[in-house]
Formats: structure tokens, sequence, C-alpha cells
């Protein structure tokens, strides 16, 4: 028979750490706690394949699970000397949900299960502590209720008529009645009161009796939390996260020890390092006579662990270490043994029963990006992990975090918060106050640094929002549309601060006790919330000393390359400052868009709409020097790295001139008629221009504008190199499927190569080589090597190609198929390494099986996306090429891959 329980207690445990698939998190690492000989109150762990099993079982238990249930609660009652349902010296239990991955606050615990009238005046004479049972008992009821009896059965109230609420609500209620400020007032009898209330309460509004028996209580709690794997919440969760629905959760059923037993009881929840600043200082928050979610639920203001830690909001209230000495020192033992046996910062959660001490939780913590970084660094330092692990241990999405400006920290230390809001952007901004999107534009265009300050923001505001440096809401949570948008530009922003009170009429805004009027400069610390009444100082976080040394340790166990796709100087320097090694995808095509392009664009639509060979070349000989000054420009920033340039790609007629007035001008210009500009226009109409004439294909029917690109090209080469530099230029061809097209583009290649040579006086070096972007052009990959030295894997079209769905199109269909589940994911976001990927490895196989040296990139928008570049890597790619700002995350992501493949080694 299958073992579905596994015991934990008395400094041993059947289960260990590593056993998170079959115990849960939660299981597992109590489990390991317990083999760390730290104080874990006994307990049982039912796996999460049980839990499967039940739902395959049409909920019903497995048979003999109970069985083995009780003789775990068997050695349970052994280790703690008490005994479940037993009249003089009884044993309460929590049941407690624990999936492989944590799931917080997502499924359901219940605590104190176990009293009933039976075992009520036992556990008071024990303790001689009424109130403390009533206490218990009323909380047992409260969540006995709401979890096993209303949501495992699947009852869903109206709002704000669940069972939960309506008990807070008569405990609210007889607070009130009594004068009572805090739960901790209630006396004894009013409690025991409470729960007969409660109980009446129930039975109306559910129908049945909550159960007076110990047994009936552990069912239905074990019951409860698999059910709980299926709760509403729960499920939506797992679709935003990813996780699999036949995970299955585990049941922790664990001795319950107390921290509302009085004065000498508490209980808390502590990281061992600050998780946002990643400090190395012990950071918590306890509650003295409470129970579970009392910390975290808002109930009562939690103190704070230390002094150290105290904040301004609690720096008046007892720590941990004040009050309890004794068991403070003990914790920050716990916290030592767990660190050098997790190598990892870790949250616990802990209570202590009259004053000992005891362990309830531990697993790795959640942080931010710039706490993951220091706390890596710290701990390589300290000897808890190596440089490969330094490197693991910083997500592509915390690195992207760190890219933002920041407020300097020293500089914030010397100013007072003046509110706070939630963190709902990273990064800082200081800037002067625009109370209107107009504003905020305004002040944009005349490039003057502003914060967005509004009530909320809505749809419409999004041009304000972006021409604001940092956004600051009144209203709003962190899902709110300001947050949302926000994060998905990486924009500091600060939402739902009341302290924000705004009149648009006098043009005025309070934050806090402070006036400001539009126009005053405040600062703001997206990452933390904090809000500055003056200006703050700002760096670069990449220009963190901490951020460098991290990327000194990715570059030194990264093997494949990373690149940028630039096509101008500012941003490939600024690829550069990012650590690019070289331009994967260099596009002649932005000359015609954006500034300065009216010129060129002029003259290549003259050349659009040429009748003749002789036309087109006569415009072709206009346009070479701006060919030759574009790639100039940024052939220089790069000097010593290679650029890799595209021919020209686009369908002609995407820069034919459209609209009458454009019409117009061209017919001018080239002494036409409007109608005769119009009939060339119609005469370049494609029904598939994607699939039409584009790519080398323009330079086969055209060869006049190959070589006019090539003509240019490498004579920028020849003059940088005359000017002493060391231009590495690469040209590739797009879109080609056979050999053939490659070698009569490489012939012209070769004619004008031996041009320039003589003209310029100098020999010099360049590499041909070519997209890979069909099907086709994957499969003859070894006839292709024999001309190409290198690829370049556009998976943008390679993907649309191999779907057959046009990219410009699709977005509708694409939706529909992914909501049918027909196909998994949007195959242009995130890469299909089943189809296209096999053709990608295709490719690179086959080429490299003509020149083994053929050296293989990726261009396309994957080649940014880190959870592709292992697959890339192991494709054997030299390197990726990404946006600028994407470069540190490829280059993390690119480390992280050649770890992992050593590690499975
Ligand atoms: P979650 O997964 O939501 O954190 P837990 O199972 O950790 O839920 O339970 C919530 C809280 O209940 C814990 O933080 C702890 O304070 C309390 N708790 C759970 N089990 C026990 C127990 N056996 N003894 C005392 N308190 C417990
Ligand atoms: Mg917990
Ligand atoms: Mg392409």
């Amino acid at each position: 028979m299958t073992k579905f329980v596994y015991t934990f207690g008395g400094k041993t445990a059947e289960g260990n750490a590593t056993m998170k698939n079959e115990l849960g998190g939660k299981g597992a690492n109590l489990a390991e706690m317990c083999l760390l000989k730290l104080p874990v109150p006994a307990g049982l762990t039912i796996t999460t394949e049980c839990c499967t099993a039940y739902y395959k079982n049409n909920c019903q238990l497995p048979a003999g699970l109970m069985d083995e249930v009780h003789a775990g609660m068997k050695n349970m009652e052994d280790i703690m000397g008490m005994k479940y349902g037993d009249p003089e010296n009884p044993l309460l239990v929590s049941c407690r949900s624990g999936a492989r991955k944590s799931m917080p606050g997502m499924m359901d615990t219940v605590l104190n299960i176990g009293l009933c009238s039976k075992t009520i005046p036992g556990l008071i004479k024990k303790t001689n502590n009424p109130r403390f049972v009533y206490d218990s008992y009323r909380r047992l009821i409260m969540m006995y209720a709401d979890v096993v009896m209303e949501k495992a059965e699947g009852i869903e109230p109206a709002d704000g008529k669940s069972i939960r609420k309506q008990l807070d609500d008569m405990l609210d209620a007889y607070k009130e009645k009594k004068g009572y400020k805090s739960d901790t007032d209630l006396k004894a009898e009013e409690l025991q009161q409470l729960a007969e209330d409660f109980k009446v309460r129930i039975k109306e509004v559910l129908g049945t009796e909550f159960p007076d028996d110990a047994e009936a209580q552990l069912e239905g709690g074990i019951k409860a939390v698999f059910k709980s794997w299926n709760g509403k919440k729960a499920i939506s969760y797992r679709r935003i996260e990813g996780i699999p629905d036949d995970w299955g959760t585990a049941v922790n059923v664990q001795t319950m020890v107390f921290g509302n037993m009085g004065e000498g009881s508490a209980t808390g929840v502590a990281f061992t390092r600050n998780p946002a600043t990643g400090d190395n200082q012990f950071y918590g928050e306890w509650l003295v006579n409470a129970q579970g979610e009392d910390v975290v639920a808002g109930i009562r203001t939690p103190n704070p662990l230390n002094d150290e830690t105290k904040n301004e909001q609690n720096k008046h209230m007892h720590s941990m270490q004040e009050l309890m000495p004794e068991t403070y020192k003990e914790l920050c033992e716990v916290r030592r043994i767990l660190e050098e046996n997790y190598h990892d910062m870790l949250d616990v959660e802990f209570t202590i029963q009259d004053g000992k001490l005891y362990m309830l939780q531990c697993r790795v913590g959640k942080r931010t990006g710039v706490a993951a970084l220091t706390m890596a660094l710290d701990m390589m330092k300290e000897g808890l992990i190596d440089e490969k692990e330094v490197v693991m241990r910083l997500s592509p999405e915390q690195l992207d975090e760190l890219l933002h400006p920041i407020l300097d920290a020293e500089d914030e230390k010397k100013h007072d918060v003046i509110a706070k809001g939630l963190p709902a952007g990273p990064g800082g901004a200081v800037g002067r106050i625009a109370l209107t999107i107009e504003k905020a534009k305004e002040y944009n265009d005349a490039k003057i640094t502003n914060i967005l300050v509004r009530e909320e923001t809505n749809p419409e505001d999004v041009e304000g929002m972006r021409a604001a440096d940092g956004i600051l809401t009144a209203r709003g949570g962190m899902t709110s549309h300001a947050a949302l948008v926000a994060r998905g530009w990486g924009k500091c922003c600060i939402v739902g601060c009341d302290a924000v009170k705004i009149d648009l009429e006098k043009g005025i805004v309070r934050i806090g006790d402070k006036q400001f009027k539009e126009g005053d400069v405040i600062s703001l610390n997206g990452s933390k919330g904090w809000i500055y009444a003056e200006p703050v100082g700002m760096i670069k976080s990449t220009e963190n000393p901490l951020f460098q040394q991290f990327m000194k340790l990715v570059d030194k166990y990264r093997k494949m390359g990373v690149r940028t796709n630039a096509d101008n100087p500012i941003d490939a320097q600024k690829a550069i400052d990012f650590g690019a090694e070289g331009i994967g995808l260099f596009r002649i095509e932005h000359m015609f868009y954006g500034e300065n392009s009216e010129k060129p664009l002029e003259i290549l639509r003259n050349m659009i709409l040429a009748n003749s060979r002789a036309e087109r070349v006569a415009a072709l000989e206009q346009l070479e020097p701006y060919f030759l000054e574009s790639a100039k420009k940024t052939l220089r920033v790069m000097d010593g790295k290679p650029l890799t340039f595209r021919l020209m790609d686009p369908p002609l007629h995407e820069f034919a001139p459209q609209g009458s007035k454009k019409m117009q001008e061209t017919a001018r210009r080239l002494h036409l008629s409007i109608e005769e500009v119009q009939k060339r226009v119609a005469k370049l109409h494609e029904v598939n221009p994607m699939m039409g004439l584009r790519g080398v294909r323009l330079g086969i029917i055209y060869p006049e504008i190959t070589r006019v690109q090539f003509r240019a090209l490498f004579s920028a080469t020849c003059e940088l190199m005359k000017e002493g530099l060391n231009p590495m230029l690469e040209i590739m061809v797009p879109l080609t499927i056979n050999a053939a097209e490659l070698k009569h583009q490489k012939a012209i290649a070769t004619e004008l190569k031996a041009e320039v040579e003589a003209k310029y006086g100098i020999k010099f070096n360049y590499k041909f080589g070519t997209m890979i972007e069909i099907p086709r052009a994957a499969l003859v990959a070894n006839q292709i090597a024999e001309v190409a030295e290198f690829f370049s894997f556009g998976t943008n079209d390679l993907t649309q190609m191999t779907y057959g769905f046009s990219r410009d199109d699709v977005n509708a269909i694409v939706k529909t198929y992914v909501d049918e589940k027909i196909i998994p994911a949007d195959p242009f976001n995130s890469f299909d390494r089943e189809c296209v990927g096999e053709l990608v490895k295709i490719g690179v196989q086959r080429g490299r099986s003509t020149r083994p040296n053929l050296k293989c990139g990726v261009c396309g928008e994957h080649g940014g996306d880190p959870t592709a570049s292992e697959f890339f890597y192991k494709a054997g790619m030299n390197y990726v090429s990404c946006s600028p700002f994407r470069v540190p995350v490829a280059r993390l992501a690119a480390a992280q891959a050649a770890i992992k493949e050593e590690r499975g080694k």
C-alpha cells in the first residue's frame, strides 16, 4: 500500500527538505527543522499524492488513510505526553495546508481542533486558564465554520454574508457594547457566551451543527484542506503562477502550541534577513498573547522583533528583545542554524507558549531585487554560498528591477519621509508636481522631469503617465490601473497614498502635513512607497558597485554571447554600457523613420516609383551617402565589436506615399501627374506583402538595391579603417530560401569589394551570412552554409512562417486559441520550443555539418526572453541579440543556463 502519512517530532522525522513534491513545502521543511533538532511541535504530514487520490476517488478519503492518521497521532501523543480527545489531558491539533510551491493565503488552515464539551473542562483544569480555553474555542468555531462547514461544502454566500463575516460582526458588536478596544479585553465568561451564540448562528445560517466531537472535527479538517486546493482563490492563483492542477496539497496535522496563554505567550513571523533591503539583520514582527494570523491580519499593530529594526510606526512599542530576552536569544540561534543549513534567507513562523519557543514554519523567503543582490553577495562573503550560486540567486525579473534608476539610499537618510503609499512601480523619481495630463506633457516636452499626482488614473491618462517620470495616486491598490501600467513600463509609481489631498481648482496638493503647488519638486521611492518633500539624489542602479560585482560573476560563468538589436549610435552606446558584445541586428530601414528621415525617405520614394532601371539607379546613387553615413556612425561606436547589418528587408510599398497630400507632393517632385503616381503606387500592391517582394527577393529582382548597400557599407568600413579604427562588419541577407539566392548576392558583394578596395587602396575583411527565418532554409541549412559564414535566426518570421500566422493580424485568433487551450501560449511571445525550436536546432546542426565553425545567433524578440535562453544555449547558439535594455537580463539568463547545464551533468 502507498504510504500516505509521514510523521515528524521529537527531533526526528520520516521526511526531509528535499521531499517537497510528496510533503509540500511546509511539511518538508517542518520535517527538516525536526532533523535540525529545532523545537517543532510533533505532527504528521499527509502526502500530496493522497490529495490527488482523494479527488480521483470522488472526494472520498482513500481507504485506510484514517488508520494511518491514527497511528501517526499515536506517535504525536507519545512525544507530547497528551492524548487527542482525552477528557483529562487533551491534545489539540491544527490542520494546515501546504503545496509544493507556496501559495500564500490561498488555502486554509484550522487551529485548535479537538476542543469540544468533552475536552474543555480537562484543558481548563490543566491550564488553570479558562480565558485561554474559551478564546481558543471561539477561534476554532470561527475557523471551522468558515473553512470546513462553508467553503469546503461549496456554499457561496452573498457578498458580506459569509459565516466568517457574520461571526466577526458579532464579535465586534459585543466588544463595542462592552466598550472594549481589543480582543484581549474579553473575559473568559464573555468568550464562553460568544462561543454559544456563534453555534446558534451557525445552525441558523448553515443548517448544520458545529460538531461537538474530536474525531469528527479531525476528519472534517483534513477533508477541508484537500477541498481548499480547489477553492476559487487557489485555482485562479494557480492559473497566474502556472502551477499544475494535479499537484495537490499536503495536509499537516500538528500539535497545537499556544501564543494566547497570557503575557508569557506570543506569536510572530520573521525573516532571517531584511527582505526589502537585504541587510543582514533579523527582521520581524510579533504579538504578545495572540494566535495564528493575528500578526498579519492587521487586527492589532504588531511589535518589532528587535531594537535594530524598529521604524517610525512602531518605535514606541516593546520588542521581543526587550520583553523576552532569553527566548529572543534562542530564536536568534534558530536563525543561525537555519541559514547555515539552507544557505539562504528564510521566513519563519514561531509561537511562544509560556516562555517556551516553538517553530511552526520555515521557507525560503521572497525578496526584492535589491535585497536578492545584497544577500547573495553577503552570503558569498560569509562562505554560505559559492560564486555560481550567487549567479543563480537573482531571477531575471529581479535583475530587471535593478535596472531602473533609484534614489540614493545615503541621501534618502538625510530627508524625512512625509507620507507612505503602496510601492507599485520600481525605482525612484524626482520631479516637479504635475496635477494634469496636459501639465505632465508640457513638462516632458520641455524636458523637465515631473511627477504626475492624481486622485487615481484611468486609461485616458496614459499619455500623461508616459510623459511623467513618476506617478503618485491617492487611491488604488497594487493592481489598480496606475500600478499595472507603471509596472509594465518599469516606471516609478506609488499608489493608494491616503495622505495625498488634491485641490485641482487651486492647483495645490497636500501630502501629509505639507502643502505643495503644481511645479514644486518632490521625490518618490517607488520600491518602498516613500515620498519626500525635497529633491533627493538619484543613482543609476547599474552604478551600484554591488551590481557591477554581480555582473562580473555573471560574465565569468556565461558561455553564450549577448548582442543587441540597435540601428543608431545612441542605442548602440547604451547597449555597450549594458555589456553588449556586438550588434546582432542593424536594420538599415531605420533611416526612413523619425528624425531627419524626410530627405532619405523622399529619395527612397523616387526609387520605389521609378519606371526604369536607369531611374532607379539614379535614385539609389542619391541614397548611397545616407546609407554610408548611417552605417559609419554606428560602426564607429561599435569599434572592435561586430555589427551585423541586415540588407533591406521590408516590402517597398510600406514606404510608398499614402494619401492624396503625400501623392501630390511626390507628383510635383517627380514632375508626374497625380494619376501616374496613383497608378505606380497601385502597381506595388501585393495581396500578401509579407510573403511577396521583400527580403533577398528585392535584391534579386533589383540587384542595384543590393549593390548600393554593399558599396556604402564597404566604403564606410574603409573610411573608418583609414582613421585607424577597427570596424567589424557582418552583412546578412534576409528571408533566404536556398543557397542559390545567396550565391547570387555574394557575387555582387565580391565584385564591389574589389571595386571599393581599389578605390581606397586598402584590403578589409567582412563576414557574409544569412538570416534563417523560413522553414525551408532551416531544412537546407547544410547547403546554405556552403555560402553563409554565419546564421542569424529571425524567430519572429520563423514563427510566422511555421504557424502560417500573420503576426500583424492574427492577435484575436491567437487569443481565442489560447483561451480555448488549442495552443498553450502566444508563440510570438513565448518561444515555441516544440516546432520553431526544432527548426532552429535542425538549422544549427545541418549548417555546422557543412561548416563546423558556423557562427549562429538569434535576433528575434525571443532573443531577449530569459525563459528561452536555456533553449538557445543548448541548441548551440553563439549569441542571442536583444534590445539594449534587456542586455543585462540576457547576460544573466545565459550564465544561469550554463550553470544549470553543468549542474545537470
Ligand atoms: P499559511 O500557509 O497560510 O501560512 P499556516 O498553516 O502556516 O497557514 O497557519 C497559519 C498560522 O496558524 C501560523 O502562522 C501559526 O501562527 C498558526 N498555527 C498553525 N498551526 C499551529 C500550531 N500547531 N500551533 C500553533 N499555531 C499554529
Ligand atoms: Mg504559514
Ligand atoms: Mg524577418
